[in-house]
C-alpha cells in the first residue's frame, strides 16, 4: 500500500478550468488519480480488476477524449520495469504492461476540486 506504481503527466486542456495545463496522473495499488496542476480538479479511480488481457480490452468510448499515453512502471505480474500503456477516459483508467499484458483496470469513483486527505499520504 502506498507504493508508487505510475507517476506521469499529460498536458491538455482541463475539462474543469478550460486552461491548457499539466494533468498529473498517478496510480498506486488501491487508487489512481488525475489532478489538474492548474485548478486542482481531481478525479479518483478505484481498482476494479486486474488480469492479463489483450490491448484495448477495456477501452471504451468516453464522454471526452481518451488519453493514450505510455510510461515506465514496475509490473507486479512479470516483475519487469518497463513500458506500460495508459488509457484514461472519463469512466476508466487502465494501465497495461507491454511485456506481459497484465492490465490494471480502475473505475471512476469520484471527483473533487482541491486537496483531499487521501492525497496527503501519497505525496512525495
Ligand atoms: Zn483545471
Ligand atoms: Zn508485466
Amino acid at each position: 500500500m502506498g507504493e508508487r506504481f505510475v507517476y506521469t503527466r499529460h498536458r491538455t486542456t482541463c475539462y474543469h478550468c478550460g486552461q491548457e495545463a499539466d494533468q498529473i496522473i498517478k496510480a498506486v495499488r488501491p487508487q489512481a488519480q488525475v489532478i489538474c496542476a492548474n485548478c486542482g480538479a481531481t478525479r479518483i479511480f478505484i481498482p476494479r480488476t486486474s488480469e492479463v488481457g489483450k490491448k484495448g480490452l477495456y477501452t471504451r468510448i468516453g464522454c471526452y477524449d481518451l488519453w493514450e499515453l505510455t510510461t515506465d512502471a514496475l509490473c507486479r505480474n512479470c516483475g519487469v520495469a518497463g513500458h506500460h500503456e495508459l488509457a484514461i477516459g472519463c469512466n476508466h483508467f487502465t494501465v497495461r504492461c507491454s511485456n506481459c499484458g497484465f492490465t490494471h483496470f480502475y473505475k471512476f469513483n469520484l471527483e473533487y476540486i482541491g486537496k483531499c486527505p487521501i492525497d496527503m499520504e501519497e505525496s512525495p
